[in-house]
């Protein structure tokens, strides 16, 4: 029901069947007085009149009375109209009017619950902090995913930029959007910097009373610091300082945008950019790459290998696009091959010639670490030292990055079935030359192994990338320069004329992803929102995410009223012109379904009009925003960079996690990925978990391993871990595909779509008619109560499969588990002398360490503190890991569910039947850990041991809600 505007009557526009709208009744025309609860908004938010069996012809402003006049043409006699009045940030109001009525009718719009958040705690913050005394304001909020009152709240958002539209917005990349659950708590953290001052006030919870207000510089005091500790927590503590400073520091809007994702700034963020920067420099992508089993979105051009703990995994995926649900990432701790937790491997896959270059690099840690006291004379682990740390950092990635890191590895020619042995295969593949290669579980960063190989050393490239002088002014005036020449393609080739706010105008780009020469992109989206009234919060911007080197463009698509989406591709040039894409020399196509059913129009369009390679993305993402899904679907999408039914099933699994297994205080996920699809960027982004939080990790399996029965595939290994007994409970997820009719649909494109928007109608409750029978399953197998030495093993890997490992364990209960726990525990401690002081978790304390951080923080304040049964941070053991390949077994072609008989190679994403990689091992880092150690403080160490602990498994249980 949205509502086309047109000039001058109907649109001559495009799709076939669209001219049949007759329009015979003249119009009537009623005058309404939009009231927003927010007086401020009046005449700022423009907002959009749709007719109940009618169609509104046009809404022009009387900007004399302040009232709109809106026309309505409808096919039915009638005196009354009933019309809707919607606006961005607004409950949509339906009320009857009398047709043809003089007078305007007043409507008062009522803002939305997390609309009224986000603009009474920005008002509050204001108040506090004076935002126009201020030199500049940044303002950080978990609002988006984390639900208010049964919804999501990304219109907090809106809330916060309409009423400091002067000092925040998109563009500026002073807002910034920590990524959380739909279960965690929303807070606000405003940020002023005034000369060298930074003072914040922080909310918590979704209160609009402030439980900080303060300093948030670096240079803060210790007790200053344990304040802000006591009130926010210490997980909230070092995620808003770190990225408050680093704001201050001037560090570009990607590193912020990552550090979003991940949580805070740290070292491992920093040598994970400087990482990417250096792989760029000397090995950069040449091809984009998929495994041929997954949609044609599914491609990257880089594999990445990694030891998850380790922050700096979550800064290479994000920068390169590496993302696990695009099979792309593969990691558990194989620190017993000799790797250790500060390297990364990447794989430079080549699928043409078969062959690839691999490379191992490393951040030295500790090298740095001690360059920073020596060049400072700071020293110490604590929290402050650590930001100062984080500051030291961003004032030489962008100088020489390269000499932040060491290059271990650097081999050619590497072969399909090494590439295969390290990436895992679920079935059996061959090298192309008859020669076949077993399926084989993933075996991840596997050093030794990759040492071993005798291949000849790489040719490094030399590629020295400048700074560009483009301004936050250059950036918004590209990002309206594009939007105006959209809205003259609408009006000269359709007919229709855009204005401000419309919610069936929608704007994906890759402008807050991309680079133009080593500067960041975002300032583009303010030029949209400018022109378009475009904003992420309204479903009506979506910034898609792309590797850091690939082109800026952006795509305008119009919603019209029978279905069609009507796209306009085009591509920033950096000598600063534009490509407008074209089909049958139309500026303007449709891509909607329709399109997408008819190979020869799509290809077409695929061909002509996006030579940058973007369709895919592009036209699954349009057609999946056009069915309506929720915010944390959008966002999920746009993570994984296209749409695809793959995707999908993320969105139930996380669901009936967290209601069958919901969190208690001192619990937090991990969740180690078995079969690995699409669906882990879904899970991943919605559960909080990730690779450098070191509660995501991925062992891919063999079919043979991971089918189960009744066609259940065995997705992941949930663990539920219990920092206070230290035990937790592991079961096996599993997933049962849905069998869809689609005999409708001829085209592996349309297939995909319609698979799409059925999920997407499934999850929001709505009939759909290609979802008659055989829904999906989600469900539970093996659960095991598990001791932090079994934990360590299924991190490890499990000796070769986390799942069989996991079926090999006891099934005994939680009460018999604590009681041998203690049993050993007596034992133990008759054995020792007591006289020693010994730490039994001399471990724990080791992997700690492994995080940049890790420095700074826990370690050493946990061996400090006697008090430590709490501070039980896995071991990482060391479990052997075998080279040979462990699930040797041909295995059938994988089953798909869906009918292919579409010629299209590649095989549908909607079957994540499909691959799986294994591997095993496990790490465990700290992350984050801000804790002061400097000794006045006592506040601190009594904190700690929850604190490492939360730590270490993410952030589960420190946000969770408390009120
Ligand atoms: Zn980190
Ligand atoms: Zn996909």
């Amino acid at each position: 029901m949205l509502a086309l505007f047109v000039i001058g009557g109907v649109s001559a526009q495009d799709v076939d069947d669209a001219s049949d709208i007759l329009l015979v009744d003249s119009p009537s025309q009623v005058n309404i007085d939009v009231n927003y609860e927010f007086t401020n908004d009046n005449g700022k938010i423009t907002p959009t009149f749709d007719a109940v069996n009618a169609t509104v012809e046009s809404q022009d402003y009387d900007s004399a009375n302040k009232y709109y006049n809106v026309k309505v043409n409808s096919t039915q006699a009638s005196d009354k109209l009933n019309i809707s009045i919607s606006a961005p940030g607004y409950l949509s109001q339906y009320k009857l009017f009398d047709a043809n009525g003089a007078s305007p009718v007043k409507v008062d719009m009522i803002a939305s619950d997390a609309y009224k958040l986000g603009h009474d705690v920005t008002a509050r913050a204001d108040a506090l902090l004076n935002f126009k005394e201020a030199d500049a304001v940044l303002a950080i909020t978990t609002a988006g995913v984390p639900k208010l009152n049964g919804k999501t709240s990304e219109a907090a958002f809106d809330g916060i930029l309409n009423y400091a539209t002067d000092y925040i917005s998109y563009g500026r990349g002073n807002i910034l959007m920590l990524r959380q659950t739909a279960v965690d708590p929303i807070d606000f953290c405003f940020v002023v910097k005034k000369g060298t001052e930074l003072t914040a006030a922080i909310f918590l919870n979704g209160k609009t009373e402030e439980v900080y207000l303060g300093t948030i510089s670096e240079y803060m005091t210790t007790s200053q610091w344990n304040a802000l500790f006591k009130a926010v927590g210490g997980e909230n503590a070092f995620s808003f300082a770190s990225l408050a400073n680093g704001w201050y520091d001037g560090v570009t809007f990607d590193v912020l945008q990552e550090a979003a994702f991940h949580g805070h700034i740290c070292e491992g963020t920093l040598g994970g950019y400087t990482i990417t920067k250096a792989l760029l420099q000397y090995y950069p992508p040449i091809q984009e790459t998929g495994n041929g089993l997954q949609s044609p979105g599914d491609i990257t051009s880089y594999k990445v290998l990694g030891i998850p703990g380790d922050s700096s995994n979550d800064a290479v995926i994000f920068f390169l696009d590496a993302t696990s649900g695009k099979t792309s990432y593969v990691g558990f701790n194989t620190t017993s091959t000799g790797a250790t937790e500060n390297m990364i491997g990447f794989i430079r896959w080549n699928g043409q010639t078969n062959k690839g270059t691999i490379i191992v690099m490393e951040y030295d840690s500790d090298a740095n670490k001690a360059l920073f006291e020596k060049e400072t004379g700071i020293t110490g682990d604590g929290s402050l030292e650590q930001l100062k740390y984080n500051t030291w950092w961003i004032n030489r990635i962008y100088d020489n990055p390269a000499s932040l890191v060491n290059i271990l590895i650097e081999k050619e020619n590497l072969t399909k079935e090494q590439y295969l042995y390290l990436v895992g295969v679920t079935d059996d593949d061959d090298d192309g030359e008859g020669h076949v290669i077993n399926a084989t579980n993933s075996h991840g960063l596997d050093y030794a192994y990759i040492q071993s190989l005798d291949l000849p050393n790489a040719t490094r490239d030399n590629v020295i990338a400048h700074k560009g002088s483009l301004t936050y002014d250059d950036f918004k005036a590209i990002g309206q320069q594009a939007a105006k020449t959209a809205i003259d393609i609408y009006e000269n080739e359709l007919g229709v004329k855009i204005r401000k706010d419309m919610p069936n105008l929608m704007v994906m780009t890759s402008a807050g992803y991309v680079m133009i020469n080593e500067q960041s992109t975002e300032g583009c989206w303010d030029g949209l929102f400018e022109e378009l009234g475009s904003r992420l919060s309204r479903k009506t911007l979506l910034p898609d995410h792309k590797a850091i080197w690939t082109p800026l463009w952006f795509n305008f698509i119009l919603k019209q009223d029978d279905g069609s989406l009507m796209s306009i591709y085009m591509r920033y040039n950096a000598d600063g012109t534009f490509y407008v894409g074209q089909y049958n020399g139309s500026k303007v196509y449709n891509i909607n379904m329709t399109t997408l059913n008819n190979s020869a129009i799509s290809g077409g369009i695929s061909k002509e009009a996006y030579i940058d390679g973007n369709y895919f993305s592009i036209q699954s993402i349009s057609n999946a925003w056009s069915a309506e899904p929720s915010f944390e679907q959008i966002m999920s999408f746009l993570f994984h960079n296209h749409a695809c039914p793959g995707v999908q099933p993320g969105f139930f699994i996380v669901d009936y996690i967290q209601e069958n297994f919901p969190l208690n205080e001192n619990q937090s996920y991990i969740y180690i990925a078995n079969e690995q699809y699409c669906k882990d960027d879904s899970l991943e982004y919605i559960l909080d978990v990730s690779p450098g939080l070191g509660n995501y990790l991925v062992q891919k399996l063999t079919s043979d391993e991971y089918k189960g029965a009744d066609d259940l595939d065995e997705e992941g290994i949930l663990i539920i871990w219990d920092s206070a007994n230290n035990i937790g409970q592991a079961v096996s997820i599993s997933y049962q595909w849905p069998s869809p009719d689609l005999s409708g649909y001829v085209t592996s494109e349309s297939k995909r779509a319609a698979q799409i928007q059925a999920f997407i109608d499934l999850y929001n409750g709505n009939e759909n008619p290609i979802l008659t029978e055989n829904y999906h399953k989600v469900a539970h197998n093996d659960s095991r109560w598990i001791t932090e030495e079994q934990l360590q093993t299924i991190l490890s890997g499990g000796e070769g499969s986390s799942l069989k490992y996991l079926r090999s364990l006891d099934d005994i209960s939680k009460e018999d588990l604590l009681k041998q726990i203690a049993e050993k525990n007596n034992q133990n401690n008759k054995e020792e002398s007591n006289g020693t002081n010994t730490n039994t978790n001399t471990d724990s304390n080791t992997n700690t360490d492994s995080n940049a951080n890790s420095n700074a923080q826990s370690n050493s304040n946990a061996n400090a503190n006697p008090s430590s049964t709490q501070q039980a941070i896995p071991s990482r053991t060391t479990t052997q890991s075998s080279y040979s390949s462990v699930g040797v077994s041909s295995s059938p072609v994988r089953t798909s569910t869906q009918a292919s008989e579409d010629t299209s190679s590649e095989s549908s994403d909607e079957t994540p039947s499909d691959e799986k990689s294994s591997d095993s091992s496990k790490s465990y880092e700290i992350e984050k850990k801000p804790v002061s150690k400097s000794g006045d403080n006592n506040l601190v160490y009594a904190v700690i041991g929850a604190l490492i602990i939360g730590a270490l498994f993410g952030v589960g249980y420190m946000k969770t809600r408390k009120d």
